[in-house]
């Protein structure tokens, strides 16, 4: 069976820009509207010598109270049907309470799935100095990528997968 990654954040963060190159699809939606994508969207990817199921989501509103009541179900059921969870933030935008309250919730998951806390759209940016404050979620390490470019997507796979 092929690892399933899901990808989850709030909604503009770069899930479906990174699906689509995970998958080399123009099937995710892509847009500058939050919350667009609004169903799972499964894809199998083949990149480098990584092979996997990734899963995109619609995004999780966590601006409102009670993540574990808000969050839009499939982005839990993503979560659940996950092997790896790849955890969105935006670089540009800068930590937000969006990203706080998923954070909270993904570390009090009960569960043995690995978790990414992935910084995004780090293209032109100073990486280090920009992702320094996603450290405060307390997820540990924070991956710096830019799916739009694939820069740092190699890595990160290599981190969260066995090559097969
Ligand atoms: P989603 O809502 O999390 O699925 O986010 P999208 O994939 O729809 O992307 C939201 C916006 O961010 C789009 O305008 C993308 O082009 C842009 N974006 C995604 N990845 C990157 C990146 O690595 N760098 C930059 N600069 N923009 C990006
Ligand atoms: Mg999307």
């Amino acid at each position: 069976m092929l690892p399933v990654i899901a990808l989850v954040g709030r909604p503009n963060v770069g899930k479906s820009t990174l699906f689509n190159r995970l998958t080399r699809s123009r099937d995710a939606l892509v847009a500058d509207f939050p919350g667009l994508t609004r169903d799972r969207k499964y894809g199998q990817a083949k990149y480098d010598e990584y092979e996997f199921i990734v899963v995109d989501t619609g995004g999780i509103d966590g601006s409102e109270e009670g993540i574990e009541l808000e969050m839009a179900e499939q982005s839990l059921l993503a979560i659940e049907e996950a092997d790896v969870v790849m955890f969105l933030v935006d670089a540009r935008a800068g930590m937000t309470a969006a990203d706080q309250a998923i954070a909270n919730h993904l570390r009090k998951l009960n569960t043995q799935k690995s978790i990414f806390l992935v910084a995004n759209k780090i293209d032109g940016l100073d990486a280090d100095s920009s992702c320094a404050e996603f450290y405060q979620l307390a997820l540990g390490e924070v991956y710096q990528i830019a799916a739009s470019h694939g820069r740092g997507v190699t890595q990160l796979l290599e981190t969260a997968l066995q090559p097969v």
